[in-house]
């Protein structure tokens, strides 16, 4: 056998580590859900698509992952505020390895101004969606003696910005929840760990960076560059793959250890 052989069949194990695996990603029609989907796929594992859209769009998506990486793709239109929804998707799905909690929604408004009805739906969605998702897959994982879960939280897990409460509120208390999940999985095969993206151009932050322009009467372009400059030292946006590529490597054997903890991937926004 020749050494480039050798060498590519290495890649491909290594690469496809996630064969056979059975990975759920709520919310993972757009942005980073389905970016962290895509990655999964690419390493070998069957996932489940979750998230609302165009139903034509979704059997694009779904096909595409299917063809392009050659794994099983399957697509749920479970409602994350809904926790018999949420049930069904994990059961319906078979032994669960691997849960990506990502769903998320944001509202930014003064607390005085806040409406009610965005605070409940931004704690179901961003917060409750991920202690009830858990609830039903981790039995199953700790039986097996293999898990993951990987929180999508966020910066503002650990920091705050005003007119955030909800959604702060809600990723706060997902770093809890990620650090009771690995304490209660520990030595079991099983690990729980919370990802806290920076600034990522998804639709979730395009709709506040035009809400900005129109507020200061600048164009999307000139806020979407104020807007990552606030934060980020580095002045660049986090792209999905990044978070692809951490979550992939968070499921993996080398990462075994590595359990009840956030993982900043933020530009440096919260060593300030
Ligand atoms: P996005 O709007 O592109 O994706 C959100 C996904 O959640 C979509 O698939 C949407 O259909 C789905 N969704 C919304 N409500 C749902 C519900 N009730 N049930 C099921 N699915 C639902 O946004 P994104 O930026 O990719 O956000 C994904 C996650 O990443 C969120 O939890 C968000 O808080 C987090 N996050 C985003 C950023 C960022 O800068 N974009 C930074 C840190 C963390």
């Amino acid at each position: 056998m020749r050494r480039g052989d050798i060498l590519t069949i290495y890649t491909e194990a290594t690469m496809r580590n996630l064969k056979n695996k059975i990975a759920i990603i709520t919310g993972s029609t757009s942005g980073i859900g389905l970016g962290v989907a895509r990655s999964l796929a690419e390493a070998g594992a069957d996932v489940v698509l979750n998230g609302f859209g165009d139903a034509a769009e979704i059997e694009k998506i779904r096909e595409s992952i299917a063809k392009e990486f050659g794994v099983k793709c399957t697509y749920s239109n479970a409602d994350m505020t809904k926790p018999d929804e949420i049930k069904a998707i994990v059961e319906g799905a078979g032994a669960v390895d691997i849960l990506v909690n990502n769903a998320g929604i944001q509202h930014v408004d003064l607390i005085e101004n806040f409406p009610p009805e965005k605070w409940d739906a931004i704690i179901a969605i961003n917060q409750s969606s991920a202690f009830h998702s858990t609830k039903y897959a981790v039995a199953g994982m700790k039986k097996r003696g293999y898990g993951r879960i990987i929180n999508i939280a966020s910066a503002h897990g650990l920091v705050a910005s005003a007119q955030k409460s909800a959604y702060v509120a809600a990723k706060h208390a997902v770093v809890g929840l990620t650090k009771v999940t690995a304490l209660e999985t520990a030595g079991q095969g099983v690990t729980c760990n919370a990802i806290c993206p920076g600034w990522v151009l998804t639709d979730l932050v395009k709709a506040q960076i035009e809400k900005r322009a129109k507020e200061n009467g600048t164009s999307f372009d000139e806020e979407k560059i104020k807007l990552v400059g606030e934060k980020h030292p580095d002045k660049e946006f986090v792209q999905v793959e990044e978070i692809g590529a951490l979550t992939v490597f968070l499921c993996g054997d080398m990462a075994k250890s590595i359990t009840g903890t956030h993982i900043s991937i933020d530009g440096g926004w919260t060593a300030q």
